[in-house]
């Protein structure tokens, strides 16, 4: 379909949006970690942070009201944020107090090809053990990020290196899957899978796909670069104002 008679269902992406979609699998799902063994309907709720973890923390803070958990995946090769930034490691603990896992998203891409799972498998390990020893908490499960790009999709095992891929094989089978893709419904609207009866979900969310208001996807993109720049840009105004330096311009 055109992107001109395309539905972008924009109500659905913004803070009141999100809080109704919860409200709904809530009441059809319990609401799982990676590596459940129940036999429950349950659901696996993820959030892989590709560009924001503001917004990764406010959708935290929504779920923890509406007694909630999910999984959020860090990145830590993102060009949109720095992992290791005060500030952004701060969102990700805050995200950690409320109840939340935090999982390793994983840029396969970073590192060469790979032809043999070992290799990857060390790869893994070396980021889970940076994300372990930073946050203090244990990391059960990774997904890769942009997974139809390269090679990744062909390790799906159920766990590499100790931890559940979310991309696994098993997983796959057992879970129906809804993804919010690129700020639209590419083939799903979230609420009606959500309606539709099946018994074990995994939905994947980007945090940054929900805006305290509607916006076009590609607005939302701009303003997780513009707050991202504006912050920074403060930052040093604050700074040397604070050491009483000239900031002549
Ligand atoms: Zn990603």
């Amino acid at each position: 379909m055109s992107q001109q008679h395309f539905e972008y269902h924009l109500d659905d992406f913004t803070e009141s949006g999100y809080r109704e979609i919860i409200r709904s699998a809530r009441s059809n799902y319990r609401f799982e970690s990676y590596g459940t063994e129940s036999d429950e309907p349950h659901v696996l709720w993820r959030h892989d942070v590709d560009f924001s973890p503001h917004r990764a923390a406010r959708l935290a803070e929504i779920e923890a009201d509406e007694g909630v958990r999910a999984t959020y995946f860090v990145l830590l090769h993102s060009e949109f944020y720095n992992w290791l930034e005060a500030d952004v490691t701060g969102r990700f603990r805050q995200i950690a107090d409320l109840g939340h896992d935090l999982g390793l998203h994983f840029d396969a891409s970073f590192y060469a090809p790979y032809a043999e799972q070992a290799a990857l498998a060390e790869a893994l390990d070396f980021e889970r053990s940076l994300l372990e020893r930073i946050f203090g908490r244990d990391v059960r499960a990774f997904s890769f990020h942009n997974p139809d790009v390269g090679d990744a999709l062909q390790f799906d095992a159920d766990e590499i290196a100790g931890m559940v891929n979310a991309y696994g094989r098993g997983t796959k089978e057992r879970y129906a899957y809804c993804s919010d893709s690129n700020g639209y419904w590419r083939f799903h609207r979230l609420s009606e899978f959500l309606e539709s009866g099946h018994v074990f979900a995994q939905v994947l969310t980007h945090p940054e796909w929900w805006t305290p208001s509607a916006m076009m996807p590609r607005d939302r993109v701009q303003r997780a670069i513009d707050g991202r720049a504006a912050a920074t840009a403060a930052g040093y105004d604050e700074l040397l104002a604070r050491i009483g330096r000239h900031n002549a311009r």
